[in-house]
């Protein structure tokens, strides 16, 4: 490169880093009626924010703002760490729309990318500032792409732990193909035995996978029946692997056998968990793996199929949730905030949050659950936690939670690293005005 060239690109950066304000020299003092700080409710508390981390937490008495700090009443609210969606699907819309057949075979992936970024701000809206995506269903590596994009700020949307393509045992997964010679573009990534699996997983991490999802069973028994997939020891190479490159293993388990093979394998979280018995969660406690539910994507896939809460009795699939989801509590297992979002509405994400309430779960527990519990787990070290030095990701809702858990659902206030969202659009404030950030 020329001397003067690269002069003027020195000078060009300069003059644009000046005529900037810094971002991080905005404060913003929040003013609710109480807050959650992950773990407690701290009635009178107010939170200071220093750019796009959290300066101060407490009573009034004990937070210096300067006077230049922006103030936001936010009367009659409860604030709390941006929720975390523990179990999501960015590119699945509800399967009453288009069953999960067609949108793998049959939308293209351009559609699956618009609802995608759709579903993204529809999330962050909702409040939930982070989100654990699990698997894109035949849309590739598009969800770390989506997470790109929301990191460069082109679209509003949650931080994304990405699961990319997920792992199943080939001929297990869908879509089922009735045509014996052809194959049809699976919903996860085909891999088999040791060398093949330890393949998939270091594949994936190459492609942006922050998280390893495991299908260790499937509704592919005799009659449909859901049967384990992999082995043990094809199990156990997947973890070590992914442990290795400092992944989290997240599986697929909806039989006992299955739970017990991931349990062995040595897991992270355990999703659905329908094969859950009381002997599998001491097992899941002791070892320190977590549950992740997913009560609503039952209730909604029942009603699916015609079911009508509160009509019609439970079937038997609802049944068994109430009774894993008692039994995981009474063994002690860490619970997580996950609905498998997706199969209903994104932007409905407190629909879980209120089932497990209902389901028996204390209001306090199930914040806990979607803020500090999900953080916890899959390690996002300043989050989840309203405390001096984590990252300003907040949200306020009308009400107090503890009074009336449906009061998760009344957002008025999405705060992401340090920048309020707002509007339908999603629109970034704060920043965007007082700074000149074009994002
Ligand atoms: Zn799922």
């Amino acid at each position: 490169m020329k001397k003067k060239s690269l002069l003027l690109i020195i000078l060009f950066c300069s003059i644009h880093l000046f005529a900037q304000p810094k971002a991080d020299d905005i404060y913003v003092l929040l003013k609710p009626d109480r807050v959650f700080d992950g773990q407690l409710m701290h009635p009178g508390w107010w939170v200071l924010v220093k750019g796009n981390r959290i300066e101060a937490a407490g009573e009034p008495s004990t937070i210096n703002a300067p006077s230049s700090a922006k103030i936001i009443d936010l009367k009659g609210m409860t604030l709390l760490p941006g929720f975390i969606e523990g179990h999501s699907h960015m590119f699945l819309h509800p399967y009453n729309e288009t069953s999960w057949n067609d949108q793998v075979l049959t939308e293209s992936r351009a559609e699956r990318t618009a609802r995608a970024v759709v579903h993204a701000r529809a999330t962050l809206m909702a409040g939930f500032t982070t989100a654990r995506d699990l698997g894109t269903e035949g849309a590739g590596y598009d969800d770390v792409g989506l997470k790109i994009a929301i990191e460069k700020g082109i679209i509003p949307g949650p931080r994304m732990l990405c699961a990319t393509r997920a792992i199943v045992a080939t001929g297990s997964y869908g879509p089922k193909n009735e045509v014996a010679e052809d194959n049809l573009p699976q919903g996860g990534e085909e891999a088999d035995g040791l060398d093949g699996i330890t393949h998939a997983v270091r594949s994936q991490i190459g492609h942006g996978a922050d998280v390893v999802k495991i299908y260790v069973d499937y509704r592919w028994g005799l009659n449909g029946a859901a049967e384990p997939t992999f082995t043990v020891a094809e199990l156990k190479v997947a973890v070590d692997v992914a442990k290795s490159s400092g992944r989290m293993v997240a599986v697929h388990s909806g039989t006992e056998e299955g739970m017990r093979r991931a349990i062995e394998a040595g897991v992270t979280t355990i999703e659905h968990g329908d094969g859950g018995t009381p002997e599998l969660f001491k097992l899941m406690k002791e070892k320190g793996i977590a549950l992740c539910p997913t009560l609503s994507a039952t209730e909604a896939i029942s009603g699916y199929y015609g079911w009508k809460k509160g009509i019609d009795a439970d079937n038997a699939a609802i049944k068994r949730k109430h009774y894993i989801f008692t039994e995981a509590m009474k063994a002690g297992v860490t619970i997580l905030m996950g609905g498998d979002v997706g199969v209903f509405p994104h932007g409905d994400n407190a629909r879980e949050m209120i089932l497990m309430e209902e389901y028996g779960m204390a209001p306090i527990d199930v914040l806990r659950s979607a803020t500090s519990v999900n953080a916890g787990v899959f390690g996002l070290k300043d989050l989840g936690n309203v405390k001096t030095g984590y990252l300003a990701d907040l949200v306020a809702v009308d009400g107090n939670p503890l009074e009336d858990i449906k009061a998760v659902k009344q957002v008025k206030l999405v705060m992401k690293d340090g920048v309020i969202y707002t509007g339908q659009q999603g629109e970034a404030v704060i920043r965007r005005q007082e700074s000149g950030d074009k994002r």
